[in-house]
């Protein structure tokens, strides 16, 4: 299987059943979490595989960085615990970035999840399940350094650390932040926080910290602290303008469904927002926002690329498709059934989420629920879910 940024668009046919497929280059991941793991040396990375590895498949994307050494992993709610869990082996650590529900603490105990710990209620429900379960149970815990979301007061922190019968029942694996500003490197926020941050290590000697996430990997080294979590740059996009462009991990394709000619004066698409004032050659693809692509890349703010060509979004963008103008093409535009790329080597994540008014996260998250999933890991190939052949 060719690498996926000098892949034709032809390269591989499409696929039996689907509209639409995404393919996950698992060895171009692999390649950004060894970069990344290098650059941060000698603090450790670990990955952050929530919202399904931010929506290409969090079993395969464990499994590929686990054959890479990733050893530390991250999800928001158990049940994305449960769904890697398997995948991985007993080197490795989960945690869970939302906090502990009450009700997922036998389950969190059982299987050895580290769940951080939010709230004062939280660290207190987890000491007694320990004392219940008469054994010391992991945990890690969160400070709010300033972002307002999740975490513990300075001032919680402080009286946590003075009660020495917490670490008879819990075992203090992590001591963790978040920034809320690491893609702007001069904003003072990072600095304020990571403040705060220090005042904290400083009540838990011992405990190892986290603090920065991709972006933060890019700041200065005193954000590594001893593990930076990342997602988004191993998944291929730029994290921050600090850091050096990821090997691309994820082209998504669709299908040409038809061609037709319109006459000047003839509306496209619902609402008939758009009018050809010329005589036009249009394409609907079958991808929609059903399939996660933005509504906001109709009327022209979005397009998808074949070849070198842009064709650009026309209409509204529907649930299970869009039409987009082949005209300037003047008979080389794509057949019925032909592959047009959305993102990939010509159109980055980046540069959709600019046109859609949103962040690369939010892209990626979206994509991936319809689309036919396709792994690429030493010229092996895997099929999520396979496709109908006659
Ligand atoms: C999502 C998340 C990360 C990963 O952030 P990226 O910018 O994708 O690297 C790290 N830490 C926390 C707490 C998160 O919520």
């Amino acid at each position: 299987m060719p690498d996926l940024a000098r892949a034709d668009h032809m390269a591989v046919a499409a696929p039996a059943g689907f509209a639409s497929r995404l393919i996950v280059d698992l060895d171009a991941l692999r390649r950004n979490f060894a970069a990344l793991a290098a650059h941060v040396r000698p603090a450790r990375c670990a990955a952050v595989v929530k919202a399904n590895a931010y929506g290409l498949g969090a079993r395969p994307v464990a499994a590929a960085l686990l054959r890479e050494g990733c050893r530390h992993f991250f999800v928001a709610q158990l049940c994305e615990a449960l769904e890697i869990a398997d995948t991985l082996d007993a080197g490795c650590t989960i945690f869970i970035l939302n906090g502990l529900e009450p009700d997922d603490q036998r389950l969190c105990a059982e299987r050895g999840f580290v769940p951080l710990l939010n709230s004062v209620q939280q660290v207190e429900a987890w000491r007694a399940a320990a004392v219940a379960r008469q054994r010391r149970l992991p945990a890690a815990l969160q400070l709010d350094s300033g972002m307002s979301r999740l975490g513990l007061s300075p001032a919680e922190l402080v009286r946590l650390a003075g009660d020495s019968d917490l670490v008879r029942h819990l075992s203090l694996r992590l001591l963790v932040s978040h920034l809320a500003c690491a893609d702007s490197p001069r904003h003072r926020a990072n600095r304020t926080q990571l403040a705060r941050f220090a005042q904290a290590r400083a009540l838990f000697p011992g405990v190892p910290a986290s603090i920065g996430n991709s972006a933060g990997a890019y700041l200065d080294s005193a954000f590594r602290c001893d593990m930076v979590r990342s997602g988004l740059a191993l998944y291929g996009a730029a994290a921050s303008l600090a850091a050096p462009p990821p090997a691309l991990v994820v082209r998504l394709e669709a299908r040409v469904l038809q061609l037709r000619d319109v006459s000047a004066g003839c509306g496209i698409g619902y609402g008939l927002d758009d009018v050809a004032s010329t005589p036009r050659r249009i394409a609907t693809i079958g991808f929609g926002y059903g399939d996660g692509w933005p509504r906001s890349l109709g009327g022209g703010r979005g397009a998808v690329r074949f070849g070198d060509a842009v064709l650009p979004i026309v209409g509204r963008v529907s649930m299970d498709s869009m039409m987009v103008d082949v005209t300037e093409m003047n008979g080389s535009e794509p057949n019925c059934g032909d592959l047009v790329e959305l993102i990939g080597p010509r159109q980055s994540i980046e540069a959709v989420a600019d046109a859609a008014g949103t962040i690369p996260y939010e892209i990626l998250t979206r994509l991936g629920n319809r689309a036919q999933r396709m792994f690429i890991e030493g010229g092996n190939t895997l099929i999520q879910p396979a496709g109908f052949r006659a």
